[in-house]
């Protein structure tokens, strides 16, 4: 399978290319050059389907001519071996209409595990083929850094650099990057902040003598090997629920609901698509408004929506324009220069057709936190329960009008985020066993300036030793 740009410019690349570069040589996204087509019968039989073998059915269709079927299963075997749920991303029933699928069973407890899990396994795999090394640079509020060096951490001929701002991440998301044991993992506390620690990944990627000696990569959630692996639970959600669902999607970057996209564009019948944001509401003005403008960063109690600007959107706004890379470049431009892009409304209406959006802010997630646990005792995470708010008017909608039902994606969970479920329950959530023992455990992290060329020098030397 060959993929393309969003943005037109660049070559042809396959799926090993895509899954190492991440970004396009143009600066857009890739997308396959056609989507893969599932039948309603191939659609059908995911139903019972383990997740190993449904996640084969999906991802070989992407890696086919990159990797062989033996190396997919080998690597889908070692990235979801793992998970503390056997069928890995169980959907389980919440209230009248309104199902929850658990993307939180993975090693540090949020959904980004799902899919890097298996990007590392693809990553080594293909390295070694290669005969490279790879150094990962990545800045991390706080979830992002944790499921990159469990899914990284250990792996041959790749390095992993994690850069947090230092104190302004939670004590369990620092002990979940600061005590893994593997010598390929380099923890940085910066003294500064999380958009300095970006800046310094820009930096480092724009010298590109620096960026070249090392193998410079991102995992971040442009690649398209992480969508692929998210849209394999669109179709066995799908499946379990016996027929075609509203997924509701706690969003920031866009990644898991453009997911659903994917799934949908294969060829899975879904009924709507619902972005739910916090505050950070750029996403759901654009619907509204037909205008895509950034505004201020707000910080709220689900710290890993707190984005402006959601860089997937250009895959969903390519799509609609019906892959037109010379208006989805130029508009990619124009929102660099202005913040701000008009949506044409042929493209706005694609949009709306697919999907739906609401904001709640941190009053309404913590109001659904207290509910939910009070009506059926479970405990939602600050991110699940912004779904979930969109959730209990939706669900309850479908069901009264007997047609579909309201999948909430929950993307963590609750432990990881201990101050906002005391602030709305009165106390904290129980600690899993995968997080009890981490405070036992030595941390290992080097502290830093926030300077692009401390770090660099950081880096070397490392890699020399
Ligand atoms: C990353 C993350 C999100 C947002 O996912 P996107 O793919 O960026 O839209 C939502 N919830 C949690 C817990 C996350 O870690």
């Amino acid at each position: 399978m060959n993929f393309i740009s969003t943005r037109g410019a660049a070559p042809k690349a396959s799926f090993a290319d895509v899954l190492l570069a991440g970004l396009a040589p143009d600066g857009g996204l890739y997308l396959p050059e056609s989507w893969p087509r599932f039948t309603a019968d191939e659609v059908a039989a995911f139903k019972g389907l383990a997740w190993n073998e449904a996640a084969f059915r999906v991802l070989s269709r992407f890696t086919e001519g990159s990797f062989s079927e033996a190396e997919l299963r080998e690597a889908i075997a070692a990235a979801y071996g793992d998970f503390d749920a056997p069928d890995v991303c169980p959907l389980t029933p919440l209230a009248d209409g309104q199902y929850v699928l658990e993307l939180f069973h993975g090693p540090t407890l949020a959904f980004k595990d799902v899919a890097l899990q298996i990007l590392g396994q693809l990553f080594a795999r293909a390295l070694t083929r290669r005969g490279g090394r790879a150094t990962i640079v990545a800045a991390t509020s706080g979830d992002t850094g944790s499921a990159a060096i469990a899914a990284l951490g250990g792996l041959p001929n790749i390095d992993v650099f994690v850069m947090h701002p230092k104190g302004r991440v939670s004590d369990v998301q620092r002990l979940q990057m600061t005590t893994s044991p593997h010598a390929n993992v380099h923890n940085i506390a910066l003294e500064g902040s999380f958009d300095d620690a970006q800046s310094i990944v820009k930096a480092l990627f724009a010298d590109s003598g620096f960026a070249g000696k090392i193998s410079l990569t991102a995992v971040n959630s442009i690649n398209f090997a992480r969508i692929a692996a998210q849209s394999v639970y669109y179709f066995t959600a799908t499946a379990a629920l016996g027929m075609p669902a509203t997924f509701i999607v706690p969003t920031g970057n866009f990644g898991d609901i453009f997911a659903g996209e994917a799934a949908m564009r294969m060829g899975l019948a879904v009924q709507k698509l619902v972005i739910a944001t916090n505050a950070n509401d750029i996403l759901v003005r654009a619907l509204k408004d037909g205008v895509y403008a950034s505004g201020p960063s707000h910080a709220t109690l689900s710290p890993s929506m707190d984005i402006q600007v959601a860089s997937n959107f250009e895959r969903a706004l390519f799509e609609a324009s019906g892959r037109d890379a010379d208006w989805t470049a130029a508009a990619m431009a124009d929102f660099a220069r202005d913040r701000k892009l008009v949506l044409p409304h042929a493209v706005l209406e694609q949009l709306r057709g697919r999907y739906s959006a609401f904001a709640y802010d941190d009053d309404a997630t913590l109001a659904t936190i207290a509910a939910v646990k009070a009506e059926t005792g479970r405990i939602l995470d600050p991110h699940t329960a912004i779904a979930a708010s969109a959730g209990r008017v939706i669900g309850p909608e479908l069901a009264r009008a007997g047609t579909g039902a309201a999948v909430i994606l929950s993307t963590a969970h609750p432990a990881k985020f201990p101050d906002a479920v005391t602030r709305a329950t009165g106390a904290p959530p129980p600690v899993p066993a995968r997080l009890a023992g981490l405070k036992d455990l030595p941390e290992r992290m080097d502290v830093l300036p926030a300077d692009a060329d401390a770090i660099k020098r950081f880096i070397s030397s490392r890699l020399l030793s």
